[in-house]
């Protein structure tokens, strides 16, 4: 049975940048990847907007704060140095009417608070930037960016693999056995020995953290993010990145226009629950995943409190017309037959059993095991600091 120091799950960016921090810091150590995809970096990661968030939005010294703060400045430094696309594009985030200010100024707030460079700005200045969006006020963040995230985790397997390391796909984690001085872990590519575990297991997190015999309270439950695409005629509609201002119950961002790293303008993500974990389009349907979440009381206790949210989600993801309609508060020039429908994401969020959307990361401990447990959007971002932190972790252990 293959042996190594350090077996990570997950070949998203999150095992991914924690397998590039080990690799490159700890040459003495052995690292591995398991993968249940035949590539790399198959589901969030490689279904997302590919924003390189600037931290504005998130509570002062959450984990989601902080990480990505140094997550961006480590990605950017990381892309400069490997030659991998990106641009500091900056973004606006638009109130469409008086009722939305003090939501924006709260915005604002947190931004000054964690040190995000950002501007209040009138309609005159917003229509200098992006003269086809509506809005009575704005922030205006010129550090936010773009990038092409899934080109980042190619680079980072191949600096995990010219290490040695191995990353093996094709390798779902079926058991995980925990022995006195070692973990046995079962995939369909075979048995490996490990002295830590650590899991990025995305949508699959709960589970794998389960399986490893960690008692979390949380479940996975999918939302996907449905796209559409500007047709070349409408593109000059948005030149970067333009945000609406966001419920603040809720921990998706409505919906925007992203222009994207190689080329075009995407509209979207809406956030519609998912009968399906891995279900990118709307007929894909599993019976355990859905019994599995309309069983489980934090599911039932969210969709209690927010069923109205959750039914106009619905409703803009079966018509089209509503969809446009949500983006023409942003930029009213909009109209259906600019958008063609293009991928969609799943977002991996865990609910508490309370009903609660857990709003941070989540990283649960044990003696040899690290489960990332929740690690929502700006986890792309922030991921190389996600994975030191990791790291970190790992290093108290073997001191
Ligand atoms: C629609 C959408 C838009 C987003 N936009 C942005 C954005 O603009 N900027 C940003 O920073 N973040 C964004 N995010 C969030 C970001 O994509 C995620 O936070 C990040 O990709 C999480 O990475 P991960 O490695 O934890 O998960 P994933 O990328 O989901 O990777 C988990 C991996 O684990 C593997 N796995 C699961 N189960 C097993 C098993 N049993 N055995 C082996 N392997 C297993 C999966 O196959 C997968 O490859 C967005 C997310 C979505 C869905």
């Amino acid at each position: 049975m293959p042996s190594t120091d350090v077996l990570i799950v997950g070949g998203g960016i999150v095992g991914l940048a924690t397998a590039y921090h080990l690799a490159r810091d700890f040459p003495g150590r052995s690292v591995t990847i398991v993968e249940k995809e035949s590539q790399l970096a198959q589901h969030q990661t490689g279904h997302n907007s590919g924003v390189l968030h600037s931290g504005i939005y998130y509570k002062p010294g959450s984990l989601r704060a902080v990480n990505c703060r140094a997550g961006k400045a480590a990605m950017e430094q990381f892309c400069a140095a490997e030659n991998i696309p990106y641009n500091i594009c900056g973004k606006v985030i638009v109130a469409v009417s008086d009722s939305e200010l003090p939501a924006l100024a709260k915005i604002y707030e947190r931004g000054q608070a964690n040190g995000v460079k950002c501007e209040m700005i009138d309609r005159e200045r917003l229509h200098e930037l992006e003269p086809h969006a509506a809005g009575v006020r704005a922030i205006h963040v010129p550090e936010a960016g773009i990038v092409d995230f899934p080109a980042v985790c190619r680079r980072l397997a191949q600096r995990i693999r010219e290490t040695g390391r191995q990353i093996h796909c094709e390798a779902p984690v079926r058991s995980i056995q925990q022995n006195h001085d070692a973990i046995v872990v079962d995939t369909l590519a075979g048995e490996f020995e490990a002295k830590y575990l650590v899991t990025c297991a995305g949508l699959q997190s709960d589970r794998v953290a389960r399986l490893s015999g960690q008692q979390i309270d949380s479940k996975i439950v999918p939302f996907r993010g449905e796209y559409f695409e500007l047709k070349p005629e409408a593109q000059h509609l948005c030149r970067n990145l333009i945000y609406p201002v966001p419920d603040p119950n809720f921990p998706f961002l409505g919906v925007h226009f992203t222009r994207l790293i190689h080329g075009g303008i995407e509209c979207g993500p809406n956030a519609v629950l998912a009968f399906a974990r891995e279900g990118y389009r709307k007929i894909d349907f599993s019976l355990a995943d859905t019994m599995e979440t309309l069983t489980f009381p934090g599911f039932l206790r969210l969709a209690r409190k927010y069923w109205r949210t959750g039914l106009g989600e619905m409703w803009r993801s079966v018509s089209k017309r509503a969809f446009v309609q949500a983006l023409q508060r942003l930029a009213p020039e909009i109209r259906e037959e600019h958008l063609v429908p293009a991928e969609s994401g799943v977002r991996a969020q865990a609910v508490a059993r309370d009903g609660t959307m857990v709003d941070d990361f989540l990283i649960v401990e044990s003696e040899r095991v690290i489960n990332v447990c929740n690690a929502p959007s700006p986890a792309a971002t922030a991921s190389l600091n996600i994975g030191r932190l990791i790291v970190e972790k790992l290093t108290t252990r073997w001191k």
